[in-house]
């Protein structure tokens, strides 16, 4: 008889939450650390959604999306989570631009990149400086007309070498161009510059078990494996209940940590909302996808260092299309040492490429695959240049796509990082839509991110404890 899952829940829970995302994780740990009883339901056989590793033979353990956060991550842990992870995090000093403009190594943040752009590019530092205040002044409330390429226009014309190191990480970030509104990157830039690139030492397995210890402490039902089909909301507007493998379980209020439009317009019934914000909804541009290579050398073999994280392009300035393109020619490479997993004996290789749904969803299989070896390929061709040998020292080589992504976390067309900046709006008013309805997830281009989706997870846990215990009810 197959696995029952959800054997023993109970038959009412103050909270479920719908997702085990970091924004998900971090909104069920808050909301039961407040004492509401909370169910955590997850459709895979492991937690973390975006935030998650897989093992191959030969123990090798392959990250998929530990390349990169600001420093804010360290504070986040400490508050919602625990003193240990955010110590487990550190600062990755070698960031790398390698293409036909520069070659540079950075620590990446305010003070190095003022240097290299008033030495290297010859900007005035008065330049420099007021681009960097104006990005850090930025806020939620502020204009929203202006696009990013307008920043850089105002600040740098012409120099499409500068525009280049300032965005190309970013867009490699989070999939932001330059015609998103220019608040979206002064935000993200801004956290990156405080401090720098950091990560989690131990990688993400340690990091997700963790978290997990933590959660069950605090009295979380956690259910793996639990595919959420339904949300029940009654006819004046209530949520009621989730429908999961078949059962159905009542709740006070939903966190919906699904992609927002599938959250929306799959999981409630069409019915319970009003056209206006259906027809919002539907609107929403998905942020784009990625496919990464996975690299892992044998036992014993290494690299000299190559830096953390390397931006390689072979592109003559910042392209977004050539970056999404599937005739590769911009990369990021993240280098991984044994120190990444202390213990450990493995150098390992992740290669990063934005990417678009709807080329890979149009294949058929002989072709997709095909086409999976094509960049497994390309990307060893390309990263012999800084790992001579790589060929011989290969053993273990896979690649991902946009559909591996939409198969394993369910976003529609694979959105690595959630909508794009009108999400946000769309996902802050749901509860206006439906009592005790909330949404949790990268969203907006600011709320994604591993930062991003663990801030917004604390963001709406707050307001989903406002719901369900009005300041009226406790004076
Ligand atoms: C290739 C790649 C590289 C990245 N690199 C970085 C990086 O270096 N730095 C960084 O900060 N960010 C990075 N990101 C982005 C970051 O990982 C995500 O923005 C963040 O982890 C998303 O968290 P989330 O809370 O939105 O949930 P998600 O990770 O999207 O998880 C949602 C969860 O909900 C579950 N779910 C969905 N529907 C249902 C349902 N009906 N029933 C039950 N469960 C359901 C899914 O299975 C999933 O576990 C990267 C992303 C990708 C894809």
């Amino acid at each position: 008889m197959a696995k029952d899952f959800l054997k023993e829940t109970k038959d009412r829970y103050d909270v479920i939450v719908i997702g085990s995302g970091l924004a998900g994780l971090t909104s069920a740990n808050v909301l039961a650390k407040q004492g509401y009883s909370v169910l955590l339901l997850e459709h895979h056989y492991q937690l973390g959604g975006m935030a998650t590793w897989f093992k191959r033979r030969g123990g090798h353990i392959f990250d998929i999306s530990l390349h990169g956060f600001p420093v804010g991550m360290i504070k986040s842990c400490r508050k919602y989570w625990t003193q240990e992870i955010a110590e487990s995090i550190v600062q990755l000093k070698g960031i790398r631009f390698e293409n036909p403009q520069f070659s540079l190594r950075t620590t990446f943040d305010r003070k190095d990149f003022t240097r290299l752009i008033t030495e290297q590019f010859n900007i005035p530092f008065e330049t420099v400086d007021a681009f960097f205040s104006a990005s850090r002044k930025m806020n939620f409330f502020d204009d929203q007309q202006m696009t990013t390429g307008e920043l850089f226009e105002k600040f740098f014309p012409g120099r499409s070498d500068v525009v280049r190191m300032l965005m190309e990480p970013i867009a490699y970030a989070n999939g932001s161009t330059l015609e998103d509104p220019a608040i979206t990157y002064g935000i993200v830039f801004s956290n990156f510059m405080s401090k720098g690139v950091f990560t989690f030492q131990g990688g993400t397995d340690a990091l997700i078990s963790k978290m997990r210890e933590e959660l069950i402490a605090n009295g979380v039902d956690i259910r793996i494996r639990s595919l959420v089909e339904k949300i029940e909301v009654s006819p004046d507007r209530q949520v009621k209940a989730v429908h999961v493998n078949g059962k159905r379980i009542e709740c006070g209020a939903v966190m919906s940590n699904a992609n927002l439009k599938t959250t929306i317009l799959k999981l409630v019934d069409e019915e319970h909302f009003d056209k206006d914000y259906l027809e919002e909804t539907k609107a929403v541009r998905l942020n784009n996808s990625s496919c990464q290579v996975y690299i892992g050398l044998k036992p014993g073999e290494g690299f000299d260092d190559c830096g953390d994280l390397l931006f390689h392009s072979e592109h003559d300035g910042f392209d977004i299309n050539a970056m999404l393109s599937m005739n590769v020619s911009s990369r990021t490479f993240s280098f991984y040492y044994p120190q990444t997993r202390p213990g450990s004996d493995r150098w390992l290789v992740v290669s990063s490429t934005n990417a678009n749904y709807s080329d890979w969803a149009k294949l058929t299989e002989e072709e997709y695959q095909h086409e999976k070896e094509k960049l497994c390929e390309g990307t060893l061709d390309c990263l012999e240049q800084y790992v001579p040998d790589i060929r011989e020292k290969l053993d273990w080589i896979e690649a991902s796509t946009p559909r591996t992504f939409e198969h394993y976390t369910r976003h529609a067309q694979g959105a690595s990082f959630g909508t794009k900046f009108e999400g946000l709006k769309v996902s802050q008013a749901l509860p206006e839509h439906i009592n005790g309805l909330f949404h949790a997830g990268s969203v907006g281009i600011i709320m994604s991110g591993w930062l991003g989706a663990v801030n917004y997870g604390v963001i709406v846990a707050n307001e989903l404890d406002k719901y369900l215990t009005p300041s009226s009810a406790t004076v």
